[in-house]
């Protein structure tokens, strides 16, 4: 009999509209599997009625468990939290809204159990109803990413499978600034992508901002490249080219006596020298800032609470054929 267990990690901020529907979803498609299952949400610091709507998900229905951040730390850190949590032999990760279809989930179970993928990746086939600017940033962002990482992120999501091998891989890397989707394709190990359609969030607002998805950006680049920092040496050799060119042009014209007093060429070289020198004292300044963060070493978030399923729902959990008799017993003993 296998005893597998999965643990589903699922980051929340403020989702009070829609999380106790969607849990109910997202666990009908667990029991299909017939898997032993554990849902773990991490609370992102909600400011809305999440936290108590999940208490009573833990009070309700088996197999919850629940952790409390302090504070909105973010969903890469609450992804954190939940992943150095989790138990068992895989770990799903996925959206709160359903926009990760949970349908998905006994294929990605079937990958990783019965043809031995250690990663199962959900890549978007289409965006659903992002904004066109979101969409176009998107494309832009992971092409630029892709070429500098060297790993192929385009159209990338956080709906994945993780076998426990790659979990426990994924906790040994100590950055504080995580990018998940750079880290899990870092780790490497043996990995298959399914397509999905991106769904449309029925309740709700989605919390990235277009200056929170810029953040992302920037930290993911600066996280898996120095190439920017190359740039700036790039740029310097470039502009020495040119000064090399224009001067020994100027010291000719000067002999020659052909000098031609005119401040045209004089200020675009200023300006453009001084905007290439502000952008690369930024492009320093963006790794100097990460490094900062890094030598910090803070905690990458904080649990404040925590709650759980009590014993007592093992018989409900049986009675609707979630566990498989023989597991339940197990528990019991
Ligand atoms: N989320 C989070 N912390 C945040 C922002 C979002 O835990 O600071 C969660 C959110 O509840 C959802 C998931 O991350 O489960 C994706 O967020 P959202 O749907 O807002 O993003 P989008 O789908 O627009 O990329
Ligand atoms: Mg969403």
């Amino acid at each position: 009999m296998e005893r597998s267990l999965i643990t589903v990690v699922i980051p929340v901020y403020n989702e009070e509209s829609q999380i106790c529907e969607n849990i109910s979803v997202i666990r009908q498609c667990l029991a299909e599997t017939g898997m032993e299952f554990m849902i773990l949400l991490v609370d992102d610091g909600s400011t809305d009625g999440t936290w108590s709507r999940l208490k009573m998900l833990s009070e309700d229905i088996p197999c919850i468990k629940a952790l409390r951040l302090s504070r909105n730390f973010g969903k890469e850190a609450a992804l954190c939290a939940g992943l150095e949590a989790a138990e068992g032999d895989c770990c799903i990760i996925m959206d709160a809204d359903l926009q990760h279809p949970p349908a998905l989930i006994p294929e990605m179970i079937r990958l990783w159990k019965d043809e031995g993928y250690e990663v199962v990746e959900g890549v978007k086939a289409l965006r659903g109803n992002e904004s066109m600017i979101k969409k176009v940033g998107a494309n832009l962002f992971y092409r630029i990413q892709s070429k500098l990482s060297g790993f192929n992120m385009q159209q990338a999501s956080d709906f994945k499978l993780l076998d426990k091998k790659v979990v426990l891989a994924w906790r040994s890397m100590n950055e504080r600034g995580t990018f998940f989707r750079g880290m899990s394709a870092w780790i490497g190990y043996n990995r298959i992508s399914i397509p999905f359609n991106v769904g449309i969030r029925t309740n709700g607002v989605s919390k990235w901002s277009l200056f929170n998805l810029c953040t992302l950006a920037v930290k993911a680049i600066t996280s898996f490249s120095s190439f920017p920092l190359y740039i700036v040496t790039f740029m310097g050799v470039f502009f020495l080219a040119g000064a090399l060119v224009l001067g020994i042009q100027t010291l000719y014209m000067k002999l020659m006596g052909i000098a031609l007093s005119g401040f045209t060429t004089v200020i675009l070289l200023l300006l453009i020298i001084g905007s290439c020198l502000m952008i690369s004292l930024g492009v320093i300044g963006t790794y100097i800032a990460r490094i900062y963060e890094e030598v910090k070493y803070r905690p990458r978030y904080i649990v404040a609470d925590e709650i759980m399923s009590s014993e007592d729902h093992l018989s409900e959990a049986e009675a609707m054929g979630i566990w498989p008799k023989e597991i339940a017993s197990l528990h019991r003993e």
